[in-house]
């Protein structure tokens, strides 16, 4: 079995829902379809459920109502007869009663959950009607009855495993079936999610679950860029990645993937291909276990990154100090991205500032404290890239001009991290696509 993951803008339109018909029924294998919300859905939903906690029922009301219209025209388009589309109309009526119903409840982080999940019902169940009149023979499963997350958000892939092959065992003489990407339930029994682009996520999970052949991800282009074709002109496709590489690039930003959905593929061993459901006759991007060339392969950027240097005047370096450091951002579960020592000051960097107030505080025990907000961690990946000759003398000879905040290398063998102000991302990626690859 393959599973086949098809983004928002693959799903976006009737006409694309129709695309995706072609592309899983081709072949005899079967498949694991994945869905993510409609495009715009679950950015919608976002601000819906933030009006509701900032008390504002009629701007939610209003969210709701102009989201309502959008797949009310949605269905017009996808169906045909009117069987199928009556079918439409009240799965749209279910979850859009369910919208107008918390409109009444006190808010709460579950309701939040529940709020975000009605993309990916939604788009799963439009498309199985839309399967329906097509007669294409298919099951439509349930991501809430498998996929699950301890308590601290992990996903359980053992237990994935085990009650995906029990459903799936009472389908033996099927050929396709239908899932949400994204959602799923956590410790509490309640509605969560995987995070945002948490689709890929479960593409790759439910991929490691079954012993899928391939883990497809179709998305909206011709496979991972090497440089966001979204900031950087002259972008180009990368033909082949191995997970190492493909982790650090979907880690430090390049948004076609989850930042972990690469894991279950290396440690479960199945390929990931990244397709483009516009031009499904483009060859991708493969990733595998072997990297095909070293050297530099692509940049990708993280924004929102907070910088803390701590500085003290006394023996900074003396041994235990990092681990006492350390302890405070792992006491507030907050994850450290690039590190770097001197004498007198440590600087590292954060992604997730929500305790930094607390952090803060507990650190300025150990010396004076400076916190720089709006940085950007640029990365440079490729396989062994930090033993090619004269890579680090490119790197910097390209970006003469730009005012480094930090240096990362040799963390990991696949990258080269540099910290600069976010209002030098977009020249410092492109300085550095200039330098490294024309
Ligand atoms: P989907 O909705 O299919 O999950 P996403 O929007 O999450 O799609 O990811 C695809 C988008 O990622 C592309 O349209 C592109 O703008 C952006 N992107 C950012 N960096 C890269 C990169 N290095 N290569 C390809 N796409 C990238
Ligand atoms: N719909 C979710 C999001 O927009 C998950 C996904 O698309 O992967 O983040
Ligand atoms: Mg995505």
């Amino acid at each position: 079995m393959k599973v086949m993951k098809f983004g928002g803008t693959s799903v976006g339109k009737p006409e694309r829902m129709a695309e995706i018909r072609k592309l899983i029924t081709k072949g005899d294998e079967p498949k694991m379809v994945v869905l993510s919300a409609l495009s715009g859905t679950t950015n919608s939903l976002t601000e819906i459920s933030h009006a509701l906690a900032t008390g504002d029922r009629e701007l939610a009301k209003q969210y709701i109502d102009a989201l309502e219209l959008h797949y009310q025209n949605f269905i017009v388009d996808l169906v045909k007869s009117e069987k199928w589309y009556q079918k439409a109309k009240d799965v749209l009526a279910e979850h859009f009663e369910f919208l107008n119903i918390i409109l009444k409840i006190s808010y709460s982080d579950a309701l939040n959950k529940d709020i975000l999940a009605q993309g990916e019902l939604l788009s799963t169940k439009l498309f199985s009607i839309y399967l329906h009149e097509q007669n294409i023979s298919h099951v439509w499963l349930a991501a809430l009855d498998f996929m699950t997350i301890d308590p601290s958000g992990e996903p359980q892939v053992e237990s994935i495993k085990i009650k995906l092959s029990q459903i799936l065992e009472k389908y033996q003489d099927t050929d396709i079936f239908v899932t949400q990407g994204y959602i799923c339930r956590n410790a509490r029994g309640e509605v969560d999610n995987l995070k945002r682009g948490g689709s890929d996520y479960t593409a790759s999970l439910v991929a490691a679950a079954i012993g899928a052949s391939v883990c497809e991800i179709w998305t909206d282009i011709d496979g991972m860029h090497n440089n966001d074709p979204r900031i950087v002109k002259n972008t180009k496709p990368i033909k082949h990645l191995c997970f190492d590489e493909a982790a650090e690039l979907a880690y430090f930003g390049a948004k076609i993937l989850h930042p972990a959905s690469i894991w279950p593929a290396q440690h479960f061993k199945f390929p990931v291909r990244l397709l483009n459901t516009m031009d499904p006759g483009a060859y991708g991007t493969l990733i595998e276990s072997e990297s095909d060339s070293e050297g530099v392969k692509a940049i990708a950027a993280k924004d929102f990154i907070t910088a803390i240097k701590i500085k003290s005047t006394r023996m900074l370096l003396a041994y235990g100090f990092l681990r006492k450091i350390f302890e405070v951002f792992e006491k507030y579960k907050t994850s450290i991205d690039m590190v770097t020592t001197s004498e007198v000051a440590v600087s590292l960097t954060i992604d997730n500032d929500s305790y930094l107030p607390e952090i803060i505080n507990e650190l300025e025990m150990y010396g004076s404290i400076d916190v720089d907000r709006e940085q950007t961690i640029v990365t440079i990946v490729g396989y062994h890239i930090t033993k090619t000759e004269n890579v680090l003398a490119k790197v910097f000879s390209s970006i003469s001009e730009i005012p480094v905040r930090m240096v990362s290398f040799g963390g990991s063998q696949h990258n080269i991290s540099i910290l600069v102000s976010h209002e030098h991302k977009e020249k410092t990626m492109q300085l550095l696509n200039d330098g490294l690859f024309s």
